[in-house]
């Protein structure tokens, strides 16, 4: 069975217990079989179906293929101001993919080999690949990465329809890298833990990984080398620690610990509505960050008020596109409802456009800084204009601010202010029912930092996005492994950046929230309030550690500390001081927490 797991598997040689050290990225101890997952668009890993399976498989292939090649046509013939070469290449595609043997070959696969289309898609290009490379002739040979764009757009179509995801009980998802999609796709059939040779503590897969209670551990060198599909691990994301082929010793240890961590998990919530206030009365206001919609209910048991943060891009689909008015207006409504009076604050979408299935061929040197979030939205309005009506009739009786993410000065504010005051007319024009939304901004680029007065003039609340305001101003991929080292939430930087802003909103009397990965993470908690936050959102997993914290330490205690943090000069000092600080003052408060994302 050439080119699939079959031929990965083990030898049955007992193999040696090795341990791998990575970064811990969601706490949680797991143990179970690797699953390894492929592609990088579209991500899939193998699996088998039973012979009445083999037309429905078939079926979804020829869909998918169907759906390609019309995507294909569409670029080459809609495109008018495309260069000949670009007309060449794309029709080269279609050729390719309508050739009657790539199509007849992948069904064979599928019918002999009794494997998924993704599957069967991989090895047959797989195939093609390998003998283009062969090939002597440079030009010819170059028609292997060809096929690569093809296999990408097959795996892409076979994402866009509905399919049974089929994952063992015990699976670990092992990936390069691993996208959020990927792992909300995957999440209805619970897997056990992630590894990943690449990715941040504040990357969107492990935000996810953390709500959802997954354990994860990213940092491993090598990692698609060094496991295999259905090798037994141990994860521990408490301490960044992979254990392949555990030993009976092992196994029995770490066999306690996840029955240990699956009952905390399952611990009875204490449910409280009371203020959460410091040891000398400052109130402090937790929201929750609404990223599954069944955990909002949960949240608000462990007082949560209202909905801190809404990335609306979770409506989005890779493979399908924007989701309509009345889609997006279904899905806010019902957010907004569940946060009521306290009220949710939904950010526009925050994607990139190589992220738009209708934008073939637009790869960006630098994503992050190329055009996504609100630029986006402002360079094609038609999306922006649709989300605004849908939020603005959602707001119809209910509570609802609209944050633009990225901003960086107060004229995106007021570009999208006259969407908003334009789409108003139109709809009351109309005799829609509409409400009046107020408008805030993310703060996480330098630049809106350097303006958040004149910013603060143009919004009525902000929310403090941390996650990419370290990686901006320190200039360091979030998601990037390469340079996690330069990931220092705590540089001083960060600390005078987050002071500059968060005085500036209190002086203003305009609410802010800290919704980046810091305002969950027990350790940052008393920073945060100690530079005068009060306003903090994070998953529902963290609400019970943070209200600990919040409710063990003073609000007097934690200006200390920031007169300490204030004074050091390098992000190596400041958390010096903040372990010494801790160590001294709130040692039984945050024993068992860890700096997610460092090395140990
Ligand atoms: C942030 O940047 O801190 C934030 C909350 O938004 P996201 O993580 O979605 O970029
Ligand atoms: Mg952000």
């Amino acid at each position: 069975m050439k080119g699939t797991e079959k031929d990965l598997t083990r030898n049955s040689q007992p193999a040696a217990e090795l341990s791998l050290d990575g970064r811990p990225v969601s706490r949680g101890v797991a143990i179970g079989k690797v699953v390894c997952l492929y592609g990088e668009n579209r991500q899939y890993f193998r699996t088998e179906i039973i012979k009445e399976s083999i037309p429905n498989e078939i079926d979804r292939f020829r869909i998918a293929h169907d759906l390609a090649c019309r995507r294909l046509r569409k670029v080459s013939g809609s495109n008018g101001a495309r260069s000949n070469t670009s007309f060449s290449i794309f029709d080269l595609h279609r050729a390719i993919l309508e050739d009657s043997t790539l199509k007849e070959r992948i069904e064979s696969v599928i019918e002999n080999d009794l494997v998924n289309a993704e599957w069967a898609v991989k090895v047959v290009t797989d195939e093609y690949i390998a003998k283009y490379r062969a090939i002597p002739d440079e030009h010819f040979r170059d028609r292997y990465i060809d096929v690569e764009d093809i296999a990408d757009q097959l795996q892409s179509a076979l994402g866009g329809g509905k399919h049974p995801i089929r994952l063992a009980e015990d699976s670990i998802i092992t990936a390069k890298e691993l996208r959020p999609s990927t792992l909300a796709e995957l999440s209805v059939r619970h897997p056990k833990a992630v590894i990943t040779e690449t990715g941040g503590w504040t990357s969107h897969t492990f935000i996810l990984a953390r709500e959802l209670e997954i354990p994860a551990v990213t940092g491993i060198k090598k990692l698609m080398r060094k496991l295999k599909p259905g090798d037994v691990v141990v994860i521990d994301g408490y301490q960044g620690k992979v254990i392949l082929n555990p030993g009976q010793k092992t196994l029995e240890k770490y066999r306690v610990r996840a029955a240990r961590f699956y009952e905390s998990n399952q611990a009875v919530d204490i449910p409280s509505n009371d203020p959460i206030k410091t040891l000398d009365g400052r109130e402090i206001t937790i929201r929750a960050n609404f990223d599954i919609p069944s955990s909002f209910q949960r949240a608000k048991r462990l007082g949560a008020k209202g909905i801190g943060l809404y990335r609306s891009e979770y409506l989005f689909n890779r493979f399908k596109g924007y989701p309509t008015e009345s889609e997006q207006l279904k899905a806010y409504s019902e957010i907004a409802e569940n946060a009521g009076p306290e009220r949710a604050r939904i950010r526009t979408f925050d994607i990139g456009i190589d992220q738009m299935i209708d934008s073939s061929g637009r790869k960006e040197k630098n994503p992050a800084l190329g055009l996504r979030a609100v630029r986006l939205s402002l360079a094609i309005p038609r999306h922006l204009r649709t989300q605004i009506r849908a939020l603005l009739q959602a707001s119809y009786r209910r509570n609802i601010d609209i944050i633009l993410p990225m901003v960086s000065g107060p004229d995106e504010l007021r570009s999208v202010r006259e969407v908003i005051e334009r789409e108003s007319a139109l709809l009351n024009a109309r005799n829609v029912p509409i409400g009046s939304p107020r408008l805030g901004a993310m703060i996480e680029v330098p630049a809106a930092v350097f303006t958040i007065d004149k910013i603060l003039e143009e919004v009525d609340c902000l929310c403090l996005g941390t996650n990419d305001l370290v990686q901006y101003l320190l200039a360091v991929d979030r998601d990037n492994e390469s340079v996690a080292g330069w990931f220092r939430t705590l540089h001083p930087a960060v600390m005078t950046s987050l002071k500059i802003v968060i005085d500036a909103a209190n002086k203003a009397e305009k609410p802010l929230v800290v919704c980046g990965e810091m305002a969950g993470s027990p350790f940052y908690v008393p920073i945060l309030i100690g530079l005068g936050a009060t306003e903090l959102s994070m998953n529902v997993n963290t609400i019970m550690r943070v209200r600990r914290v919040i409710s063990g330490i003073a609000y007097e205690e934690t200006k200390e500390l920031i007169d300490l943090i204030m004074k050091s000069k390098t992000a190596d000092e400041v958390e010096d001081s903040v372990e010494r600080f801790v160590g001294g003052h709130w040692s039984h408060l945050l024993s068992g927490e860890t700096l997610l994302g460092r090395k140990r």
